[in-house]
């Protein structure tokens, strides 16, 4: 059911005062199927009101009322329960039919609304802002943008070149960014991902801190006094979450399992599990490489001294923090927040 802001007034006498009472305005209802399609009889629209199902818009020039949808991407028919045309990202699910919807479990699924990163800030005077960030030219509508907004904006500028963050930009899934606390710490939080090897749905969460960056060390665990920018964390980051869909559940716990020797050593000192290995050689490396950032030949590294600016980075020695980049390892995030679990 569709409910307008307008408020209708029912005076019992003809004469507005308090006694009256307000009615909702229904612009429109309608009773399903499983796949969207309306049932018989049990619709109704106030005439002009053009969404319905899932809240998508009705193209109901090409069949009828109800009986086609523009998801933005795709037209979708709802009495046959498929797309008019192939996923454009088919590629990365080979074991779907390109036509599905929803997996063809719509009780179960919500069909995200993919294709783009959301950023969500607070301005200076405490109101929310959402920008939505569907293709890379996009990120300029946060030029403007203070907070975590301005955070997200100097990150994204300085990775926008990169293919994996313009790849999590493209993603089938939604990816939503938001500051958690006061302050720079922010989660990175893909919402209503399934998991393509066993159908279930899944949160993914990271940390990314916009001012720390990470001050390398040796493979023998000594500071080498460069760092990295914390953009690059970030991006080190969007490589597990990209890994993690790539994967899927199952393969992406053993490629991330730390394995310990008995005496509580790592099985592998240098990188500790084959997931980071991969991710610092296939996707922070590259970049680093690029952009004249120090490269990394470990998985090793604590938090350095904070920097104004999320693109920072440098070879000059800073101060050695205390805790390490929030992604495994020898995690010591003593003054980050325990509810959301680390990778
Ligand atoms: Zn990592």
């Amino acid at each position: 059911m569709v409910v307008s802001d307008a408020k209708l007034i029912v005076s019992s006498d003809n004469v507005i005062d308090v006694t009256d009472i307000l009615t909702p305005e229904i612009v429109s209802a309608t009773d399903y199927y499983p796949f969207g399609m309306p049932m018989p009889g049990r619709s109704f629209n106030s005439g002009d009101y053009r969404f319905g199902f899932n809240g998508k818009e009705k193209v109901d020039e090409i069949s009828g009322s109800g009986n086609s949808y523009d998801f933005g991407a795709r037209i979708y028919d709802p009495r046959l329960g498929k797309w008019l045309s192939t996923d454009p990202l088919q590629a990365k699910y080979p074991a779907l039919s390109p036509y599905s919807f929803c997996v063809n479990n719509p009780i179960y699924y919500v069909d995200p609304d993919g294709n783009k990163i959301v950023v969500h800030y607070r301005d200076d005077r405490g109101r929310s802002h959402r920008v939505v960030i569907r293709k890379v030219a996009d990120i300029e509508k946060l030029k403007e943008a203070q907070g975590f907004g301005q955070d997200m904006y100097k990150t994204l500028t300085y990775l926008k070149d990169d293919e994996h963050l313009q790849e999590a930009i493209s993603l089938r899934t939604a990816v939503h960014t938001r500051e958690v606390m006061g302050g720079d710490f922010v989660a990175f939080v893909p919402k209503e991902n399934t998991d393509q090897s066993t159908g279930e749905s899944y949160q993914h969460q990271i940390y990314f801190e916009a001012y720390d960056p990470l001050n390398l060390k040796d493979n023998d665990g000594n500071f080498t006094g460069e760092y990295q920018s914390p953009a690059l964390g970030f991006l080190h980051e969007i490589g597990h979450f990209l890994n993690r869909i790539k994967n899927g559940a199952k393969q992406h716990a053993i490629n991330s399992e730390i394995k310990k020797n008995p005496d509580g050593s790592y099985v592998d000192p240098i990188y500790h599990s084959p997931e980071e290995k991969n991710v610092i050689i296939n996707v922070e490396n590259p970049f680093a490489k690029k952009h004249g950032e120090p490269l990394r030949t470990n998985h090793k590294g604590d938090i350095g001294k904070p920097v104004e600016n999320p693109s920072q980075h440098s070879s000059q020695t800073e101060g050695a923090g205390h805790n390490t980049r929030g992604d495994g390892g020898n995690n010591d995030n003593s003054n980050l927040p325990r509810t959301i679990p680390t990778e």
